[in-house]
């Protein structure tokens, strides 16, 4: 296996390092829409205003208003399983299946606290 014989200067280093690694800022536009103007990648949606060549593309929504669609959405979700645990009485004729099921409930309840 080749191995460098010398150990590189911290001055060549940072002269490759200046001229391979160094982060150019991406070719950006402006946004078509005239009441928004935003700086946008080419050939991307407006983040600001959700228009594409001066369409409407996507629903740009707040930070709370997301806040409050998640939370919705995991209430939503709390309620469903609650639903499925209260349904989950009605068929009888698995009685020991049923029994298991409900200590695996139980277990996992534990496991939360
Ligand atoms: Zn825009």
């Amino acid at each position: 296996m080749p191995v460098p014989k010398k150990r590189k200067s911290p001055a060549r280093r940072d002269r490759r390092r200046a001229n391979h690694d160094k982060v150019t800022m991406p070719p950006m536009t402006y946004c078509a829409n005239p009441e928004c103007g935003a700086p946008v990648l080419p050939h991307h949606v407006c983040p600001e205003c959700g228009q594409y060549r001066g369409e409407a593309v996507i629903e740009v929504v707040s930070e709370e208003e997301m806040e409050a669609k998640r939370k919705a959405r995991k209430d939503r979700a709390k309620a469903a399983k609650a639903a499925k645990a209260g349904a989950g009485a009605p068929p009888p004729a698995k009685g020991e299946k049923k029994e298991d099921k409900e200590e695996e409930d139980d277990e996992d309840e534990d496991e939360k606290k």
